[in-house]
């Protein structure tokens, strides 16, 4: 099943619960506009490359179109659609004032000299400028992409524009970035790993937890579950994993990971397959690399208590039917990772403002908004007694539907 074709499931499962009539399904899936182009380059080697780079603007009833840019060898246009068809419930979970969208190219930056992958960026804005901007459409980082790349974004859209930091997010902080925006999504996961403790009469102190994936958002979770308390017992990334029994030292392994190529060889644990991390006992198993990695088979296996989805779309409807069957609590995707694009809406603000914010109010208006969302998702969950993700569907669909039959249909 492809990922467009498990949103939609995950879609019209809460559709169903909701009673939604086919005239409001149908606008609801089907996206605003969709844009592929040819990115052409020259190598370093003066070869031309040329690339497919795609834009999906889902959803813009509750507010301009938002949602980040991955660069990854596997992107296509069924997945950034399906991924912006998440940012639109995703923004809407939060309650923060944007729409839905997703972009990418179909590329390994890895293989990309720093030279190679700006004009790449470049080139990408020279060719869908028009249908960006701070009122418009507002891109961000995702896998592949960081603050360097949206620094490019910023400026290159600036050329046509005038100076407008506005335009994107995720920034670097010398070019209008937030504080607490790189660290922004694995603090929300660490928050949501929190609460979903505390609403289980448990605290996060002590909690177990497994990892996978050791990029941006999985470092940032592990840090501040350790900080919270939390046993980080283990975490894998593409290269290999680590493990040990009493809890890793997380501020030694990201040390560590900063230097090597990944967690793989840390002296201060075992080495442990993806499978066996997958599949391990422990309270909270959070998976924050790809999607689809929690299959039909690893949900029969899956021993943790509760999945904390850090990733987007890291589990397929047939895994979410075994979760269920297992009453393992699963805290989707729209909810738990939502901290990254609540603090790019502050980035955006303070963009708006020209006024820049310290880190403890984004800490704290963070901290808000992800506990409050998670109050709504938790308390309609047990109320309709469903799971969590068809609750934060009906939250996120509910407050689009509203918005988009206010606005009217011409
Ligand atoms: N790429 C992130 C996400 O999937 C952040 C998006 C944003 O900040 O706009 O939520």
């Amino acid at each position: 099943m492809s990922s467009l074709e498990s949103a939609q499931r995950y879609f019209n499962l809460a559709a169903d619960q909701m009673g939604l009539s086919a005239n409001m399904r149908k606008l609801l899936l089907t996206p605003e506009r969709e844009v592929k182009v040819q990115v052409a380059i020259e190598r370093d080697n003066g070869e031309v490359a040329t690339f497919i780079g795609y834009r999906v603007q889902h959803d813009n009833h509750r507010g301009a179109f938002k949602g980040g840019l991955r660069y990854h060898h596997e992107v296509d246009a069924d997945e950034v659609q399906a991924l912006a068809t998440l940012m639109t419930w995703k923004t809407a979970v939060v309650d923060i004032p944007f729409g839905g969208a997703k972009g990418g190219i179909q590329v390994n930056p890895k293989e990309l000299s720093a030279g190679e992958l700006e004009r790449l960026t470049r080139k990408f804005i020279d060719q869908i400028h028009e249908i960006l901007g701070p009122d418009k459409d507002i891109p961000a980082p995702d896998m592949g992409t960081d603050a360097q790349i949206m620094a490019w974004i910023y400026r290159q859209y600036s050329k046509y524009h005038g100076d407008c930091p506005g335009v994107v997010t995720g920034k670097p902080l010398e070019l209008h970035g937030s504080v607490g925006r790189e660290e922004a999504t694995g603090r929300g996961v660490s928050i949501i790993a929190a609460e979903t403790m505390r609403r289980l009469n448990r605290d996060i102190k002590g909690a177990t937890v497994a990892l996978q994936g050791f990029g941006n958002v999985g470092s940032f979770a592990a840090k501040f579950l350790y900080d919270a308390g939390a046993k980080v017992l283990g975490i894998s990334d593409a290269f290999g994993g680590v493990w040990n029994k009493d809890g890793l030292d997380i501020p030694g392994l990201l040390a560590y990971a900063n230097k090597n190529r990944g967690v793989q060889g840390f002296p201060g644990g075992d080495s442990v397959t993806n499978h066996e991390l997958m599949t391990s006992k422990v309270d909270i198993l959070i998976p924050a690399a790809l999607g689809g990695v929690l299959t039909k088979e690893i949900a029969e296996l899956a021993q943790a208590k509760v999945i904390v989805e850090a990733a987007n779309g890291p589990t397929t409807p047939d895994a979410d039917e075994v979760f269920e069957r297992r009453e393992i609590l699963v805290v989707p995707d729209i909810l738990a990772n939502a901290g990254g694009v609540t603090v790019s809406y502050f980035e955006w603000v303070q963009n708006c403002q020209h006024f820049q914010w310290e880190l403890d109010r984004v800490r704290n208006e963070l901290h808000k908004i992800m506990v409050a969302s998670f109050d709504k998702v938790w308390t309609t969950a047990e109320q309709k007694k469903i799971p969590m993700r068809t609750a934060a569907y009906i939250v996120g669909i509910g407050r689009v539907g509203r918005a988009t039959q206010l606005s009217g249909i011409s």
